[in-house]
């Protein structure tokens, strides 16, 4: 017996998570028609190229090419699918709030339709659903449904995690468009929490809120570990065996960034404000995470004293392992400090030099970690890509003309690293 064919679907946006939720819903079986404003990226998808760097996501989009199509015209997208997934940027504004701009572009570009919905993915501000489905009203589109449907992937591991979902959150009024987006999940093993719109939002922002609140909190906890000679990776340890905190967010660290946590975080505690409630723990979960990417210069300058004609090696730039995303990396407020002080900054990404070339000015790119570490006087681990374990300390030390690393991860062992003759900063160890 043949299995029913899979619901075809839209997806309006095509970075990281429009083209994973692409990829990821073409392996269950559904034709996805993607629509992108950015006539480049929609050419190279057209010619096979895949724009980002994502693990197993380029595979993916291969095996599925004939049921993948990318287009610039939402006109193939309405003719062909009901649900049309919205994966557009929602990135902060100066103030702080989600900037939805591109969402409403999207919004006010759907025709009149009692046969079409919107399923957000995007991380919106709680009511904005409620917003949107006013302004349907307003222009006469009340026809049109909206679901709510927050992304829990993390870039590095997006398309694991796309197929393997801890949860699937579907937020909507009761009606067929819900019942499809949970028709659509239901191959997939992740419990389905369903639920009403302003509840699904919010989901998606506590979650992250939470999280980088975990992060600030072991970095803390570290910066104590540093005044009173405890070492934060056996607390953390200790700590995350209990399972009411669990293991996982407690890595101390130079602070997170990235695309998600530093903008949800920062507009979760303005939606709180524009509410009237002062949100006082994620004030000082986003100044914690500021101060503990400076705190690197401090340990430079606690051993090298100015850092002024210093030469100063970034290992990693990315924000985060396994992807070549640079939004609120760590490595931009450090390389700019850095040259504020007058050191000099060489640095070697494995995937993201191009992006970072883009926003980072001063700095020499070189081609491999020990080109970074020659004639160096210290050497920051600023991302910790897993190759990075494969440099050899001593070939390290002989190449620099220093002796210090600071590990901005925890990565290294501090043992080896002081048996190859180097001095060792880590974080709260
Ligand atoms: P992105 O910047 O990589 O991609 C957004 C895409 O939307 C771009 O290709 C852009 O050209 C396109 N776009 C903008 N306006 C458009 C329009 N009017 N019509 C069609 N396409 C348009 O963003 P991203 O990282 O994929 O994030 C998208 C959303 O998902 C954000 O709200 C983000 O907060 C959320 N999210 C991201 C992640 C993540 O790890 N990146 C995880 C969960 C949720």
């Amino acid at each position: 017996m043949t299995s029913p064919p899979r619901e075809p679907i839209a997806v309006i946006g095509t970075g990281y998570v429009g083209l994973v939720t692409a990829a990821g819903f073409a392996e269950l079986g559904s034709e996805v028609w993607c629509v992108d404003i950015d006539a480049e990226k929609v050419a190279r998808l057209n010619a096979g190229e895949v724009p980002i760097y994502e693990p197993g996501l380029e595979e993916l989009i291969a095996r599925h090419r004939e049921r993948l199509h990318f287009s610039t015209d939402l006109a193939p997208a309405l003719e062909h699918a009901r649900l049309l997934f919205v994966a557009v940027g929602t990135p902060p504004t100066y103030s702080g709030d989600a900037d939805l701009s591109a969402v409403y572009a999207v919004v006010d570009a759907m025709p009149t339709s009692d046969r079409h919905a919107l399923v957000m993915k995007s991380t919106v501000p709680v009511g904005t659903g409620e917003a949107i489905k006013r302004r349907f009203r307003e222009t006469g589109k009340e026809g049109f449904r909206y679901v709510s449907c927050p992304e829990f992937l993390k870039e590095g591991s997006a398309v694991e995690d796309f197929l393997n979902p801890d949860r699937v959150v579907v937020g909507d009024d009761g009606d067929w468009a819900g019942d499809a987006v949970v028709d659509l999940y239901a191959p997939l093993d992740g419990e389905l929490v369903r639920t009403d719109i302003a509840s699904a939002e919010m989901v998606k922002l506590a979650s992250n809120a939470f999280l980088a609140t975990k992060i600030s909190f072991i970095n803390e906890i570290a910066n104590v570990c540093e005044e009173t000679g405890a070492d934060v990776a056996e607390v953390a340890r200790g700590m995350g065996l209990d399972r009411r905190i669990g293991p996982h967010f407690l890595r101390a660290g130079i602070g997170y960034g990235g695309s998600c946590f530093p903008k949800d975080v920062s507009a979760l505690k303005q939606l709180a404000g524009n509410s009237g409630y002062h949100f006082q723990l994620l004030t000082a979960v986003i100044e914690v995470n500021e101060l503990q990417k400076r705190r690197v210069v401090q340990k430079l300058q606690k051993h090298l004293g100015s850092l002024v004609g210093k030469k100063i090696g970034l290992l990693g730039l990315a924000f985060k392992p396994n992807t070549d995303d640079m939004r609120e990396a760590s490595s931009l407020v450090l390389a700019a400090r850095l040259q504020a002080d007058g050191a000099t900054v060489k640095a070697y990404d494995p995937v993201a030099e191009d992006e970072a070339r883009r926003l980072i000015k001063g700095v020499e790119f070189c081609p491999s970690p020990e080109e970074v570490v020659d004639g160096s006087d210290a050497v920051v681990l600023v991302t910790e890509w897993p190759q990075f374990s494969a440099l050899d300390l001593r070939e390290v030390a002989a190449r620099m003309r220093g002796n210090l690393i600071v590990d901005g991860r925890n990565f290294f062992d501090p043992d080896a690293v002081e048996a190859a003759g180097l001095t060792y900063e880590g974080v709260g160890r």
